[in-house]
């Protein structure tokens, strides 16, 4: 059996013709000799009837709620939609069956809200695809070894369709969204990024990680694991969009691409905060950077951006960790200089490594529009800097222009 995953995000199944497109997108599969698996995300964005973010309002004024109880009202949304799929494909004719996670056998760890997928049990899945079936599968939830359903975080659905890719062995998982596939930048903020129509694992999984919302990193992981080529693509369009797939020799089937692209692409995270800690005042200076960074951690803070000197150790943290990460610093005794509203735009790129030049043209790029860089950092595939987010945008397009990834 040839098996292809499926996932269609929430605008794509927003309204009711673009639940025909998607439809149309499964039965096209079909036709091709594949068996669809289609993972399915909540209708709409925030203020759409069933999307997430509308379920989460409902209890918004309803102080702290146990997030078991939470994690049972997200996971409606995607139940809600895969039903309504379901409908679409069977007026036309397609035999289909609807599985919540816990049916189709997603489980996961007991980190509500936020949970890891540990391992997969396909059978129900299988034995309906053996019987010819559409199998729906409600993304972004699962259930924990206790039997209690769980949900999987931000761009969770993408996660479940590569964990089912990885597990059914697919020939291929298409992610399909409403952007012709992965640019060079947010197409959102920078009108002319272009369509990279080959990216390997790594370099998606950095730029995921460092904000490009278009896939989830940890989705790409599960199927770079077994070698599963992604499809990011549009539901709207009949583009190819991008192939993911690994860095290497050609294969038989064509899906490795060799990649020395110096620069991938621009990417950007919003509100977050840095701290600096003056250290040198402190009674023991060269303890202090221990003492920061395990008080922290223990409050289950993370850091990020990090720069330790002798005087100064300087980092970031979620806006919404600031104000007490700067508080329990405090209450240790240390000087805490905080900036809130910074945000780190990357600069991602395998090729980048060694080659001298980059962090020189980024400079210029951000001088020229007279953007200060408040921090930076580096590592063999991506260098950072941290602006303010008013400059955020500014500085994406201004990096885009400078590397002319528009060409
Ligand atoms: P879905 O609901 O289909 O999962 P998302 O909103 O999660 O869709 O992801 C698609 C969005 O990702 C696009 O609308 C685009 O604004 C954003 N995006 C961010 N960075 C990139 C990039 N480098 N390439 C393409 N899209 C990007
Ligand atoms: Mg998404």
């Amino acid at each position: 059996m040839r098996i292809i995953v499926q996932k269609f995000g929430g605008t794509s199944v927003a309204s009711e013709e673009n639940r025909r497109r998607v439809a149309q997108r499964i039965i096209e599969a079909r036709e091709s000799g594949l068996a669809p698996v289609v993972v399915i995300s909540a209708m709409g964005r925030s203020g759409d009837p069933y999307a997430t973010d509308t379920l989460l309002s409902l209890i918004k004024d309803y102080g702290e709620l146990p997030k078991r109880d939470i994690d049972l009202l997200l996971s409606c949304g995607e139940i809600i939609s895969c039903s309504v799929i379901a409908a679409t494909l069977n007026r036309m004719n397609q035999n289909t069956v609807v599985l919540t996670g816990r049916e189709a056998g997603i489980i996961t760890d007991d980190h509500y809200g936020d949970a890891r997928i540990v391992r997969i049990e396909p059978h129900k899945v299988l034995n309906h695809l053996r019987e010819g079936s559409v199998v729906v599968v409600a993304g972004f939830q699962g259930v924990n070894d206790s039997g209690e359903v769980t949900t999987l975080g931000r761009g969770g659905s993408d996660t479940t369709a590569c964990a089912l890719g990885s597990a059914l062995n697919a020939e291929v998982i298409d992610i399909f969204t409403d952007v012709e596939g992965i640019m060079t930048a947010d197409p959102r903020i920078v009108d002319s990024a272009r369509l990279l129509d080959r990216i390997t694992y790594n370099e998606i999984c950095n730029l995921a990680y460092q904000g490009a919302k278009v896939i989830h990193p940890r989705a790409v992981e599960l199927a770079m694991q077994k070698n599963i080529p992604i499809r990011v693509r549009s539901t709207f369009t009949d583009t190819p969009g991008t192939l993911v797939c690994a860095h290497g020799e050609a294969t038989e089937n064509g899906h490795s691409i060799r990649c020395d692209r110096v620069i991938t692409g621009i990417t950007q995270m919003a509100n977050v905060f840095q701290i600096k800690v003056e250290t040198a005042s402190y009674p023991d200076p060269a303890a202090a950077p221990s003492m920061i960074f395990r008080s922290l951690a223990d409050a289950g803070i993370s850091v990020d951006l990090i720069n330790i000197q002798p005087e100064v150790v300087a980092f970031t943290v979620d806006s919404g960790e600031g104000p007490r990460s700067k508080a329990i610093l405090e209450a240790q005794g240390f000087q805490v200089r905080v900036l809130p509203g910074c945000a780190k735009v990357s600069v991602v790129g395998g090729g980048m490594a060694g080659l001298p030049g980059v962090m020189a043209s980024i400079s210029e790029a951000l001088r020229e529009q007279d953007i200060a860089i408040l921090q930076s950092a580096d590592s063999h595939t991506t260098i950072w800097c941290l602006v303010k987010n008013e400059d955020m945008n500014r500085a994406v397009k201004a990096l885009h222009d400078k590397f002319s990834l528009d060409k």
